[in-house]
């Protein structure tokens, strides 16, 4: 029994905020929530962690990231000089996945799943590519997630870039890993159907991953990112991306559609009708200088839309801190976003793991798993339960998190890591990273 107590208590039950609370936890599932001094004499025997006046709330879902992309920081790429999208998919993503060795993957994993824990994130659904050495890579992640506590769900991302073998063996890494998610009984890990973007899959290829998705899980592709991907399908198919996707079967409400920043109101109606969640990343949208997608306008029609990183960061408060001003700034209307994006982050993330994992995730209540984060912030201004998302964003960022919690497990306690030693995955990254960078500007 763990009793994480004496702070602000945000359980994102139904607006439940308790001034002085705590959270009790049974093995990996949160059994009671109410006030430190009554769960303090109900389990005077538990494992006592003291929030010291911060705020303890839900662990974070990130529905989007690449642990792929941890080595390029700081990499510089002789002759690159990207004008578009395109180039910088072909000149640094795509090159540098087509390099990446187990040892790069294993370390990226570590390195990120670190990242996500000290930035309070406990449940990251990721999307890689490594096409230098496609079989057994994801198993390499989910070996990484399983060491270090967290939560994931993972797919590799099928394309014809780099061939038909290669296409082959990433859908094969996919099917595998659902087939694994399917029998690891934690509920720790699941597998999607992994897809880069249309323009870079045949009508054949989709059919063949089609072929290896179960009923119980869906796709996790880009769709629309930049215009390129919507003038190419136009185009080969005399069709706009969504209508393509939702004839191949690969739309619905097991499928997340990352980015959608250049659809019709004809293609949001095809995701709200057949339910597929969307996937907002606001900084990538703006570093990627593609354009800043509908998404007031999609939250509006309904669609299940979520916040995500794309790789940019780990910190999801930053995502939130981004997404609040991005809208704000496109659409020149300061009361838009306040609303939409903590709702997308603190509600729709946890209901998007929700259609993958079988118990409640992102709310403190009895019976949902015990993922917990607990900061260090002490409110300048009065904190109640119907302005914490104020304080969230003006107050605190990823680095606020002290400690982290995921399935009942501490996996952080005042800011140091426990599941794994920090320094030492550190100094093996930046070695295998340089052998990386070597190979790429050699
Ligand atoms: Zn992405």
């Amino acid at each position: 029994m763990l009793l994480i107590g004496n702070g602000r208590l945000v359980t994102r039950d139904n607006g439940r905020y308790i001034e002085n609370g705590a959270v009790a936890i049974e093995g990996n599932l949160i059994v009671e929530t109410g006030t430190t001094s009554e769960l303090k004499r109900s389990y005077p025997k538990a494992e006592w962690i003291d929030a010291d006046g911060g705020v303890i709330m839900p662990g974070l879902v990130n529905t989007h990231n690449h642990i792929y992309s941890a080595f390029a920081r700081g990499l510089s790429i002789k002759g690159y000089n990207p004008h578009d999208f395109n180039d910088i998919l072909e000149g640094m993503w795509w090159k540098i996945d087509r390099l990446l060795t187990k040892e790069n993957d294993r370390l990226s994993a570590y390195a990120v799943y670190i990242d996500c824990i000290k930035n309070g994130v406990t449940t990251v659904f990721d999307h890689h590519a490594s096409y230098y050495d496609i079989p057994g890579s994801l198993d390499t992640l989910a070996d990484a997630a399983k060491e270090l506590g967290v939560r994931t769900s993972l797919c590799y991302e099928v394309s014809d870039r780099d061939g038909a073998e290669k296409m082959q063996q990433a859908v094969l890494e996919n099917a595998r890993m659902i087939q694994r998610a399917a029998t690891d009984e934690s509920d720790m890990l699941k597998g999607m159907m992994g897809l880069h973007a249309a323009f870079t899959l045949s009508d054949e290829t989709l059919a063949l991953c089609k072929k290896h998705v179960p009923s119980t899980t869906g796709f996790h592709v880009h769709v629309a990112e930049g215009p390129g991907d919507q003038i190419d399908s136009l185009k080969k198919y005399g069709k706009r991306i969504v209508e393509r996707l939702f004839e191949t079967g690969v739309l619905g409400e097991k499928t997340l559609a990352i980015h959608c920043v250049h659809v019709s109101p004809a293609e949001m109606a095809l995701l709200r009708e057949t339910d597929t969640m969307v996937v907002h990343n606001p900084e990538s949208n703006m570093g990627n200088a593609v354009g800043c997608g509908p998404v007031i306008r999609l939250f509006a029609e309904g669609i299940l839309l979520g916040l995500g990183t794309d790789g940019y960061t780990n910190d999801m408060i930053e995502s939130y801190k981004v997404g609040n001003i991005i809208h704000k700034h496109n659409l020149c209307d300061p009361t838009v976003a306040w609303a939409e994006i903590p709702a997308m982050l603190f509600e729709n993330n946890p209901r998007i793991a929700g259609r993958f994992f079988n118990r409640p995730l992102g709310v403190l209540k009895a019976g949902a798993y015990a993922d917990v984060i607990v900061t260090d912030y002490d409110p300048l201004t009065p904190m109640d339960g119907g302005n914490v998302n104020g304080h969230i964003l003006f107050g605190m960022n990823g680095r606020s998190v002290v400690t982290t919690v995921c399935n009942g497990k501490v996996l952080m306690k005042d800011r140091k890591v426990l599941v794994a030693d920090e320094k030492a995955v550190m100094q093996a990254c930046r070695e295998s990273s340089a052998r990386l960078w070597q190979t790429i500007n050699g």
